[in-house]
């Protein structure tokens, strides 16, 4: 069996119920998690639902009909 390289956890990670032993029980490079944001499993924040996830698309309906 491979076995996956852990990275360390990240400054922003310390709180976090998944920190085990200095490392992420869920991701293998919590530093990838943080660089999008706020980490998808972290207990001790609050994921913000961020308003371009739901912001309506204008469409461009540029197609002409027959
Ligand atoms: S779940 Fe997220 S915040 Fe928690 S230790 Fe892992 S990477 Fe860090």
């Amino acid at each position: 069996m491979e076995q996956m390289e852990w990275k360390p956890i990240v400054e922003k990670c310390s709180g976090c119920g998944n920190v085990i032993e200095e490392r992420c029980r869920i991701w293998t490079t919590p530093a990838a998690k943080w660089r999008m944001g706020i980490c998808p499993s972290a207990t001790h924040m609050k994921v913000e639902v961020k308003s371009t996830e739901t912001k309506v698309r204008v469409g461009q309906q540029k197609q002409k009909k027959k």
